[in-house]
């Protein structure tokens, strides 16, 4: 009954069982190095970079954004206050009296109102060059911003379909194991249990397929006369071609 259940005992088996693995190894090895990778790699070094850079020109220009806000903020108010008082004119039953004192201060509001737009002019002016390097800082980042993003959006359109690849073969190497002999699936586990490489190849002449060591012909003969024909530098299966 036994031997009807045992399922054949091919060392091959081990050398398709490994060419599964490699595969595997292989696409997690493209997940790692793809140009997408490297590219995102480089992509986000630059923005970094550029980011410090910015942050160096944007504190350079401290004093003009301050000083701007502040003319930006008497601006606003004086709109407020022409606002209250055009509405106030407005009102039925206005003092003539009164109307001219609101026209008084509307004219001062307004002179005052220009000067703050020439202050800003001239601050502008005066920090021109800084300003464009700002702005062209910022706007490099930007679109760097954006390439940030889909180079994000392709290696994760990479990844899948590469996880999708791998978890095929996972799958074919379930049912591969499945099917394997049983001396061979216990082999196979510990082999890689103890971090052997390349658990089987075939030979290359007299070197063992696993690791390329040149092996005597008496060290040759000990690996035949074995069950499991294991190197005895790599403990890799040498299976015959
Ligand atoms: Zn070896």
């Amino acid at each position: 009954m036994k031997a009807i259940m045992d399922k054949p005992f091919l060392l091959s088996d081990l050398v398709d069982l490994q060419e599964i693995d490699n595969l595997i190894y292989s696409i997690n090895q493209q997940k790692k190095d793809s140009n997408t990778v490297v590219n995102l790699k480089n992509l986000e070094t630059e923005y970094k970079s550029l980011l410090v850079d910015k942050n160096l020109k944007k504190d350079i220009l401290t004093d003009f954004f301050e000083t701007k806000k502040d003319l930006n903020k008497k601006l606003q108010e004086i709109e407020i206050k022409n606002d209250n008082i055009t509405s106030n004119i407005t009102k039925r039953n206005i003092l003539p009296s009164e109307l001219e004192n609101y026209q008084k201060q509307l004219t001062i509001n307004e002179k005052n109102y220009e000067e703050l737009l020439s202050k800003i002019d001239q601050l502008q002016y005066e920090n021109k060059e800084k300003l464009t390097d700002y702005e062209l800082v910022s706007e490099k980042l930007n679109i760097l911003k954006d390439d940030l993003v889909a180079n994000s959006k392709l290696l994760q359109e990479e990844w899948n379909k590469l996880d999708k690849k791998i978890s095929d073969l996972e799958n074919q190497k379930n049912i591969f194991l499945n099917n394997l002999n049983a001396d061979l699936k216990i082999l196979y586990k510990n082999l890689k249990s103890n971090g052997v490489d390349v658990v089987a190849a075939y030979n290359l002449g007299d070197q063992c397929g696993c690791c390329g060591v040149d092996l005597t012909s008496s060290e040759l003969e000990q690996v035949q006369e074995s069950k499991f024909k294991q190197c005895p530098y790599c403990s890799g299966v040498i299976v015959n071609v």
